[in-house]
């Protein structure tokens, strides 16, 4: 790749180790930094940036988004761009795009809806490799998890019990080829079927796997709720019993009785770090969460899949169940499930993004609203939707505690995942449109600090060293040349009625040493590469 090389004159630079700011030129050469120091010369073509009172800092990493798809139909990643984010982690809580078993139906196609949006048929893959050949060469980088519910219904479809030996070994040896080709790790989702379902000798085995190769084990563990403690500790068994390094996905106490408890937490994270366990977390800095519709509803509803789930809905005896579950909690099928509704209530979910057209009018109401203006019970109007959007409907959740969010925000453990939800249209999650300068903003407030270091640290060293991305996360010489420049003004324009408002204060965005933004505009290069799980970026 041929570009000129850059000279970023006279920027204070927050390398990403956490260090103070100093003052110093940049020189890119290719795709690397080539020389930090005060008063570099340009050499013969250079493009020269005057960054007088900006900062630089590594290009953001979002440890943790659904871009899945995404990436497939929009490669400019505008909204990311404009955020300073140079790579995205995807393939999370269970849900991806590969591998797929090329005789089986296209499960895929609504049970991933409410997450990643739609997919169509030829949007799924057989493997690792066919992904990255599709979505190589956009704006920014990618880092891909396999997710464990696309590994599982390759192997055994929409079963809802325990895998046999053989299933096992062949979720392994599928999991096994998708590390080999270059995927960094694999993501549960706990909470979401067909992952819900595996159990321990599934999930231990899996994360041996893992283990051998050096890669990573994300999870949306089985319970931010009542069962917080419970499945934090099932995820560092998991850790402990399989030998892999560990990312405790979105950390979050969820619902007004769990509120206060995040502290210990932490605490407990430190503790099993202590032991030697591997573990670190993610979270967004927003104190609502999104997820699909179907969360709402108890895991084996869904069990045979989006057909399955429908019929349920329109049997009435099945349909009373279920609403006995959602309304009074009472699940005999799902133990230990809590539901989500009981919880934080009916005014507090609130409908993010259909997919049929006919529906938009209830994008940006609460099901409560909704309800009242049909004069209608809440879980009717659930159960319409449901079935009318066939479960591909995306939600949005007030769920969170502003002390809590603040303790995990501030902990040297965290880094910041979005855990982005990117939607054709509607009133999704701000958190895709703003996470990063929010946090940025928002970090010098709560930590009172003069200066971004921390954040960015944050955003930048801390998971680069989670997903072994050995030469990013610093502005250091022979380091990937992904940077990004901000003013003191930085902040989200993102808000929960606005969601999809730009940031400002972020002007230049680099990756690979090519400008993807320059003075607030898009360029249209295309630098970006699915990044390998080998250390060095693969060209
Ligand atoms: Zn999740």
């Amino acid at each position: 790749m041929s570009h000129p090389p850059v000279l970023i004159r006279g920027a204070r630079v927050v390398d990403g180790t956490g260090a103070p700011w100093f003052r110093a030129d940049v020189l890119t050469a290719g795709d690397r930094i080539a020389a930090v120091g005060p008063r570099l010369d340009a050499p013969d073509g250079a493009t020269v940036a005057d960054a007088a009172g900006c900062y630089l800092a590594p290009g953001f990493i979002d440890a943790h988004a659904h871009d899945d798809l995404v990436f497939l139909r929009r490669p400019d990643r505008a909204e990311k761009v404009a955020q300073g984010v140079t790579t995205v982690v995807v393939g999370n809580c269970s849900f991806g795009l590969y591998p797929r078993d090329p005789a089986a139906p296209p499960h895929l196609r609504d049970h991933f809806a409410g997450l990643l949006g739609t997919v169509a048929d030829d949007e799924v893959f057989t493997d690792f490799r066919a992904y990255k050949a599709a979505v190589d060469g956009g704006a920014i980088n990618m880092v891909s998890l396999v997710g464990h519910a696309a590994l599982r219904l390759a192997v055994m479809g929409w079963e809802r019990r325990a895998a046999t030996a053989a299933e096992r070994d062949a979720m392994a040896a599928l999991l096994a080829e998708q590390l080999r080709q270059g995927a960094h790790g694999l993501s549960l989702g706990l909470v979401y079927p067909p992952s819900a379902w595996a159990d321990r000798a599934e999930l231990v085995r899996l994360a041996e796997v893992v283990a051998e190769h050096g890669a990573l084990l994300a999870a949306h563990i089985r319970s931010y709720e009542g069962g917080l403690t419970a499945s934090v500790e099932e995820f560092l068994d998991l850790l402990k019993a399989g030998g892999a390094a560990g990312l405790l996905s979105h950390l979050q106490a969820a619902g007004r009785p769990y509120w206060g408890s995040l502290p210990r937490t932490l605490e407990r994270l430190e503790t099993a770090r202590r032991d030697g366990i591997d573990v670190s977390t993610d979270m967004y800095p927003y104190p609502a969460g999104s997820s699909t519709i179907l969360q709402l509803l108890p895991p084996s509803a869904q069990a045979g899949g989006t057909d399955a789930l429908l019929a349920r809905l329109a049997d009435a005896g099945e349909r009373t169940a279920l609403r006995r579950a959602v309304e009074d909690g009472d699940a005999p099928n799902d133990p230990g499930w809590e539901s989500k509704v009981r919880l934080i209530g009916w005014e507090n979910v609130r409908i993010g993004g259909v997919s049929e057209p006919a529906l938009r009018a209830m994008e940006g109401l609460s099901l409560a609203e909704i309800a009242a203006a049909r004069d209608e019970a809440p879980f009717e109007t659930l159960a319409g939707l449901v079935i009318a959007d066939r479960g591909r409907t995306n939600i949005v959740m007030f769920q969170l505690d502003e002390g809590d969010l603040r303790a995990v925000l501030t902990h040297p453990l965290h880094m910041l995942g979005s855990d982005g939800l990117p939607r054709e249209g509607g009133r999704p999650h701000p958190r895709a449109f703003g996470s990063f300068p929010r946090y940025l903003a928002s970090m010098r407030r709560e930590c009172g600090g003069p200066g971004p270091e921390e954040a960015v640290r944050h955003m930048t060293a801390v998971p680069a060293q989670r997903f072994g991305l050995a030469d990013r996360g610093l502005v250091r010489p022979g380091m990937v040349a992904d940077l990004v420049l901000f003013g003191d003004d930085v902040a989200d324009g993102a808000t929960f009625e606005n969601p999809t408002l730009p940031p400002r204060g972020i002007t230049d965005v680099l990756v690979s040493g090519a400008f993807v933004l320059r003075a607030g505009t898009p360029t249209g290069a295309r630098p970006g590469r699915v990044l390998t799980r080998n250390g060095r970026t693969q060209q």
